[in-house]
């Protein structure tokens, strides 16, 4: 069944046959999926694994997952990992302008992102290899963030509308953040 679609749960092989590679779990001697992908039965190096669907281009109207590689006043650049649906994992580097991460006026980018946060952002142009992303829309931005002084996971606070707060050393700081912001499950 080499190079056709397996879905979770799909017999693939015994463990006498293959060693369990990616997307593949192991039970009672045999292999099965874990993930939807492209079955690879290697029977020469005696592996099985699950490649995803991998997308390695970018197009406009995406939705992606990335993480925040650097902050400026005036942009925000993000190594994009993923495309909403695909499971390819991906490196491609954009960037969020100040003026594409709100709907309301930001002065500054940096204030709204820090280096590592995730951030779930839509294509919006894409000219000479520069791809600009925008978190305008409520369910975009940041969905997970770190502190900036510890690096420990910030929550969105009770207290203080519209902030972030540090469960570990209690800083406070702003985001963009979307409304999907802790769901990282899905990714
Ligand atoms: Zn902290």
């Amino acid at each position: 069944m080499k190079g056709e679609i397996a879905v979770i749960g799909d017999y693939l092989g015994t463990i006498e046959e293959f060693v369990p590679g990616d997307g593949t779990y192991a039970d009672d001697g045999k292999i099965y999926a874990s993930n939807i992908g492209i079955a690879i039965l290697d029977h020469k190096n005696q592996t099985v694994r699950i490649e995803g669907k991998i997308q390695t281009e970018l197009k406009v109207g995406d939705i992606v997952f990335g993480e925040v590689l650097s902050v400026k006043k005036n942009i925000v650049t993000v190594i994009v990992r993923k495309i909403m649906g695909f499971e390819g994992i991906m490196d491609i580097k954009t960037g969020i302008y100040v003026s594409n991460i709100s709907e309301s006026f930001i002065e500054s980018a940096d204030k709204m992102f820090g280096i590592g946060d995730i951030v779930k952002g839509k294509v919006i142009k894409i000219e000479d290899n520069l791809i600009d992303l925008s978190t305008k829309d409520n369910e975009l931005g940041v969905v997970k963030a770190f502190c900036k002084r510890c690096r420990y996971p910030l929550f969105k606070s009770e207290k203080y509308r519209d902030k972030m707060e540090c469960a570990s050393c209690g800083h406070r700081e702003d985001r963009k953040i979307s409304s999907d912001y802790g769901n990282v499950a899905k990714i």
